[in-house]
Parts: structure tokens; sequence; C-alpha cells
């Protein structure tokens, strides 16, 4: 049941290459559902959820941009009211990773964003620890000189999700205040 009250409403993106595990990480924290093998998602999806915080109930929606060929003003306009973001790699998957920076640009680009727009920087998949191709230290690194949070996250296992969720919500409250 979604909630007709609430204290906060945000917006937020996910971002990433199909296939990283962006859908599986919105059913992890949403419903703790895990879909192995599933069909990647295509074309945009928002997926409602309430979350307290506190005292205070904390309405999302949560957009995924699954479409790569879907560019320009129709996706801008899907995630233009964004109020943090979610930017996953696959941990085993190197492409994955080389293309978080170029994502990023876009969305700073298309939302015309400050920097002090909430970004978590995602690897996932970090149960495929004998795959790993990129490392924590690779990525912290990187997320430190571009002002990003950072953690690696298993929607398989559930390890790190509702963290990185709760996290960004709290900098979305902390940023609103
Ligand atoms: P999306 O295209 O980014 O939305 O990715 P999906 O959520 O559809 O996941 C793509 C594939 O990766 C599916 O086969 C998932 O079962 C798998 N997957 C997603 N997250 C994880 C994870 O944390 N660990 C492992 N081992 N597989 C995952």
């Amino acid at each position: 049941m979604i909630d007709c009250e609430y204290d906060y409403f945000f917006q937020l993106v996910m971002l990433g290459d199909s296939g990283v595990g962006k859908t599986n990480l919105v059913s992890r924290f949403v419903s703790n559902r895990f879909t192995a093998g599933s069909v990647s998602t295509t074309g945009l999806s928002a997926t409602p959820h309430s979350a307290n915080f506190g005292e205070s109930i904390v309405r999302l929606s949560i957009h995924d941009t699954a479409n790569p060929n879907r560019r320009g003003a129709l996706k801008s306009q899907f995630y233009w009211f964004a109020k943090g973001a979610l930017a996953v790699y696959d941990i085993s998957d190197r492409e994955s990773y080389s293309n978080i920076p170029n994502k990023l640009e876009e969305l700073r680009k298309e939302l015309r964003l400050g920097s002090s727009f909430p970004i978590t920087l995602i690897g996932n998949k970090c149960d495929l620890a004998d795959k790993r191709v990129v490392s924590v230290a690779e990525a912290q690194k990187f997320a430190d000189e571009n002002g990003l949070m950072f953690e690696e996250t298993s929607a398989f296992d559930g390890s790190n999700v509702t963290k990185v969720f709760r996290d960004i919500i709290t900098r979305m409250i902390e940023k609103k205040e």
C-alpha cells in the first residue's frame, strides 16, 4: 500500500549500463526480492516506495533509465526533478565502470547540477569476488575525486543495499533542510 501522507517526496534516479543490477537493487530495497537471470528492463520505469526516517515518512519515486538508446529530451524530462542519483556498475564488468564518468557528465549537463547534488557510486555484484575486475581502491579514489559517496553492494545477497538507499535519502533530506 502506498501512503498518501508524507513529509518528504524525492525522485531518485538509477544510472548505469544495462545488466549491472539496477532493477534488482530496487526490488531488493523495495520488496526484499532478487530475480536470478532476470531479463534486463528496457525503457523507463518508476517505482514508488515509502520509508520511515525517525518521525518522518519519505516517499520515493525511483526512476530507472534502462534503455541506452533513449537519449535527450524524453530522458531528461524523466529525471528532471531528481534530487539524488545512484550510479551503478558491476564489479565484474570493467566496461560498466568505464561508462560511469560519461553517464555522470550527461546527468550533470542535462540537470545543470551543482556539486552538492547527492550521488552514490555503487559497485554492485560484490558477491562475485572471484570475478572482480574493479578494485575497491580504484573506485573509492574516483568517488573521492568527484565528490561521490561510494559503496559496494550485492542485490543477490542483500549486502549494503538498504544502507545505500538510506544514506542517499539522508543526504537528500539534509540538503532540503
Ligand atoms: P539492470 O539491467 O541494470 O536492471 O540489471 P538487472 O537487475 O536486470 O540484473 C542483470 C543480471 O544480473 C540478472 O541476471 C541479475 O540476476 C544479475 N544480478 C543483479 N544483481 C546481482 C548481484 O548483486 N549479484 C549477482 N551475482 N548477480 C546479480
